[in-house]
């Protein structure tokens, strides 16, 4: 453990964004540590780590989808060529269609230049052999997901083996600061960024910030009939694996926020695969599990320095769209932390500061 060792950067947190940025930072050279808390289980660890770029009912394009994309798939592959691991998966999804309205939206957006690479061709209602398909449904590119525990565990093996990763649960009160020096468990670094997911609702010197935690539980299924080869969406999801293993979620939940799975999330989740597939079999479940997503009031990523005390930093608030947004905010707060360069107006904490509150 590199304890007494000057660093320049401390990182509160391994999940996607505090591995994230680690890994930018030591790119650039930066003598970086993370600390994170080996008894709890992260929001990224539990995420499906599915990419979507075109959600929602009115089926909208993420603003930044043609930016943050090429970027996040950028990231992936390197670190997959770099350590020879697969986590980073292309993989079509079909969206049912379950409304009038829906349809509408999808003949609306189908015309539209801005969605050409992201939305497929039609399918005639009731021709899916896996699913329910009642009104039909349409193809959406561009899509797949981020297997994050292999992700994370391959970080935080590279850390460990760089005596840069240590286990533990840091109380607040345990980091103090000074001009240029930060100290938390006798670690003196120049910077520590804050990257605690929904835990950070309890940072003393970021209180100001808004979040909307919002609690989510997948179940991790097998069965022994044939799956889909896509991901199937409609409205909650199902991620088919190999040999009959699949995942659905998720469910959405803002008053109990506690990282326990409960028995309505199971039955709201088995409810809505018995109601999908035509065929569901025999349904084993592998786990269920947990966790909270760091959303925020405006549903902007939280990224920046604290403007009184520049030895803080804060990268947070990436909501329910982790994996396709932290490695393009990474690299920019990485370059950022290094170089100087400016952060997003969007996306600055500074957004919400008041000088005199
Ligand atoms: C059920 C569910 C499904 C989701 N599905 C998707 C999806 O399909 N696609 C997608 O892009 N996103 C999804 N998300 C959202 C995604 O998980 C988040 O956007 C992202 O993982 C947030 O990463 P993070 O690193 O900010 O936070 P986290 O992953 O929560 O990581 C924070 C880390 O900080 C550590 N920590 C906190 N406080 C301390 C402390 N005091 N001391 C030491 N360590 C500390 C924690 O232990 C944790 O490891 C989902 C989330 C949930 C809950």
């Amino acid at each position: 453990m590199s304890t007494q060792t000057d660093l320049d950067v401390l990182i509160l947190g391994h999940g996607l964004a505090g591995g994230l940025l680690a890994w930018h930072l030591i790119q650039k050279g930066l003598r970086v540590t993370v600390i994170d808390d080996p008894q709890s289980l992260s929001a990224s660890r539990v995420a499906a780590g599915l990419f979507n770029p075109v959600t929602g009912q009115r089926l909208v394009k993420f603003k930044h989808a043609d930016r943050f994309l090429p970027v996040a798939r950028e990231c992936y592959h390197a670190l997959e060529k770099r350590f020879g691991k697969t986590f980073f998966h292309d993989m079509g999804m079909v969206r049912l269609i379950r409304s009038n309205h829906d349809q509408l939206v999808w003949g609306k957006r189908k015309n539209d230049p801005e969605y050409d690479s992201y939305l497929g061709e039609y399918f005639d209602r009731n021709t899916s052999p896996y699913v329910h398909d009642p009104l039909g449904s349409f193809r959406q590119h561009r899509t797949g997901y981020v297997d994050t525990t292999v992700l994370l565990d391959t970080l935080s093996e590279f850390f460990r083996g760089n005596d840069s990763f240590i286990d533990a649960r840091i109380d607040y009160k345990e980091i103090s600061f000074e001009k240029g020096q930060v100290t938390a468990l006798d670690i003196r670094a120049k910077q520590i960024i804050f990257c605690e997911g929904y835990r950070a609702t309890g940072n003393p010197w970021f209180s100001w910030l808004p979040f909307k935690p919002a609690k989510g539980e997948i179940l991790a299924l097998q069965t022994d009939t044939e799956l889909p080869e896509q991901i199937i969406n409609a409205g909650k999801w199902l991620l088919p694996s190999t040999e009959g293993l699949f995942k659905t979620g998720a469910t959405y939940q803002w008053h109990e926020l506690d990282e326990l799975p409960t028995k309505e999330a199971k039955q709201e989740l088995l409810d809505f695969v018995h109601a999908l597939l035509r065929h569901p079999g025999n349904i084993k479940i592998i786990h269920h599990l947990a966790g909270i997503r760091p959303c925020t009031k405006d549903t902007k990523p939280y990224i920046g320095m604290h403007p009184h005390h520049p030895e803080l930093g804060f990268f947070n608030g990436f909501g329910s769209r982790g994996s396709l947004m932290i490695p393009y905010h990474a690299e920019q707060f990485a370059a950022h932390l290094c170089d100087k360069t400016a952060i997003d107006k969007e996306t600055d904490i500074k957004r919400y500061w008041k000088e005199d509150a």
